[in-house]
């Protein structure tokens, strides 16, 4: 689902608002589309204590990708470096799809109006 903006604006603070994301979007070398997924587990070891009601062993972060309905790419990061670039690269994608949605939605917005959407 995506956030809602406020387009309830004049047609020039909207085309103001267009022009300011517009130089804002960047794609950052690093974007990643994906979720960042902390998991807690057993071992192997079936005389462990975390297999007697004991903490279980973690946090694991794995990187999950839905590429398709029921088509999950899942990836165990084992290093902090791993798990660090990945927060990060998860952040950037967001930011630009957050830029990205509230120009679509200020587009939607001056299409009503009976607005030009492309350049002036
Ligand atoms: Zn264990």
């Amino acid at each position: 689902m995506a956030r809602i903006y406020d387009t309830a604006k004049s047609t020039l603070a909207l085309r103001q608002r267009k022009r300011f994301l517009l130089s804002q979007f960047q794609i950052r070398p690093d974007s990643l589309r994906a979720s960042l997924v902390e998991r807690f587990s057993r071992c192997g070891k079936s005389n462990c204590h975390c297999h007697h009601g004991g903490d279980k062993r973690g946090p694991f972060y794995y990187l999950t990708q839905c590429l398709a309905v029921g088509k999950m790419n899942k990836l165990f990061l084992k290093t902090a470096a791993q798990q660090h670039s990945a927060r990060a690269g998860i952040d950037h994608y967001h930011q630009l799809q957050e830029q990205l949605e509230e120009l679509s939605q200020i587009n939607a917005e001056l299409l009503r109006r009976e607005e030009k959407l492309g350049h002036e």
